[in-house]
């Protein structure tokens, strides 16, 4: 098995750890059901985009109330 031949030093190490964290999302409301969803991308609750359907949602398939 490979062993590496120095130490890392702390250093080095914490440097490497500085583009290791976490950005938070930033979610947007939907502009037809007002859940949240990420931007740019289809609602995962009412699979609607730029105040259109383009996703049959299941949700509304069988609650039918986005159906009007
Ligand atoms: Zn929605």
């Amino acid at each position: 098995m490979a062993v590496p031949q120095n130490r890392t030093t702390s250093s080095k190490r914490d440097m490497r750890r500085a583009h290791d964290s976490l950005v938070a999302a930033n979610p947007a409301e939907c502009s037809n059901c007002g859940e949240l969803k990420r931007p740019h991308h289809v609602c995962g609750a009412c699979g609607h985009y730029d105040a259109r359907e383009v996703v049959a949602s299941t949700a509304a398939a069988t609650s039918d109330e986005d159906a009007a």
